[in-house]
């Protein structure tokens, strides 16, 4: 796992990219904001690894500059935090646990003028690596780092729905719903629970009509096209079993949770409950204080 980790950083950034530009594309995801004068304040948590999370490692000639310009450091090359990655390129793991090699006691980066490209693209580094998904414990962590735009819920107005709202706004994220009426009977109580649902939270509601009763595919495509229309780079599913819209929603994958969209857009798909049984559903809303009362 470790050793995948550390490709996947070498993947996303090759040696010529360019900070300048992978922050451009940081900003692109609409959303996401970092202000780099938290900086000057915080106490480097993104220097730091802590339990569960990704080792901090830098492929040799990255160190190798480090070491040519800092010769107190030559001594890297004794360690054995080196590794071998899946690409045959050796990398020096910086931080297991705990704070970076290079990271001083009075919490400034030793090597900072040439300190290595996936430390000078924070926080970018951490959301392409680890999603959406993921991305939370980061927002906790980051003081510079935060997330302000929505996430599109595909709302039913039913119990799963209640849930997937809850598991949003516990997140801190602002909720847009989308209801699809798809003919059935049941069709305007369900927009009318979809739509107290959404208020309860404070969301924006939309609602598309389908002329057939589709399944999960179909809404999902559906709403994997709103979410780029309106460049919301995440999607709440609330299905437990649907496995199948899940799947190909998700075909393609490239990181965790992240499907690439034609024009490049990531997009995010977000499925606490997939593969749960309707009780550990309910019981994970119940304890998120979704309102099961308004569900149709
Ligand atoms: S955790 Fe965030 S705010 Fe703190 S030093 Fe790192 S990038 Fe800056
Ligand atoms: S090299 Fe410097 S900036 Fe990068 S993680 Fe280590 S201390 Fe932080």
């Amino acid at each position: 796992m470790e050793r995948l980790d550390l490709d996947l950083i070498d993947g996303l950034f090759d040696y010529d990219t360019d900070p300048a530009n992978v922050m451009d594309e940081f900003r692109r995801i609409k959303g996401l904001r970092f202000d780099g004068s938290a900086c000057a304040t915080c106490s480097n948590n993104c220097c730091i690894v802590n339990e569960g999370e990704i080792p901090r490692g830098f492929p040799q000639p990255e160190i190798d500059t480090i070491v040519a310009v800092h010769p107190e450091f030559a001594d890297v090359y004794a360690s054995k935090r080196w590794r071998i990655g899946k690409n045959g390129r050796r990398y020096y793991v910086a931080a297991k646990r705990g704070p970076c090699v290079f990271l001083g006691e009075d919490r400034r980066c030793r090597v900072y003028d040439v300190r290595p490209l996936s430390c000078r693209v924070v926080p970018a580094t951490e959301y392409w690596m680890r999603g959406h998904d993921e991305m939370d414990g980061w927002l906790d962590d980051c003081p510079g780092s935060s997330y302000t735009h929505p996430i599109v819920a595909l709302n039913d107005g039913d119990a799963a729905s209640a849930a997937l709202l809850a598991f949003l706004h516990n997140k801190k994220r602002a909720i847009v719903s989308l209801f699809v009426d798809r003919g059935l009977p049941d069709a305007a109580a369900k927009r009318a629970a979809a739509l107290a649902l959404t208020r309860h939270y404070g969301g924006e509601f939309y609602e598309e009509r389908l002329p057939f009763a589709a399944g999960g595919p179909v809404l999902a495509a559906l709403a994997v096209a709103y979410c780029d229309a309106y460049g919301v780079p995440a999607l709440g599913l609330p299905w437990r079993s649907e496995r199948k819209a899940i799947r190909a929603l998700t075909k393609g994958l490239r990181l965790s949770s992240r499907l690439w969209l034609d024009d490049g857009l990531a997009l995010d798909v977000l499925a606490p409950f997939a593969g749960k049984g309707e009780r550990a559903m309910l019981k994970l809303g119940r304890k998120l204080g979704a309102p099961y009362d308004l569900v149709a």
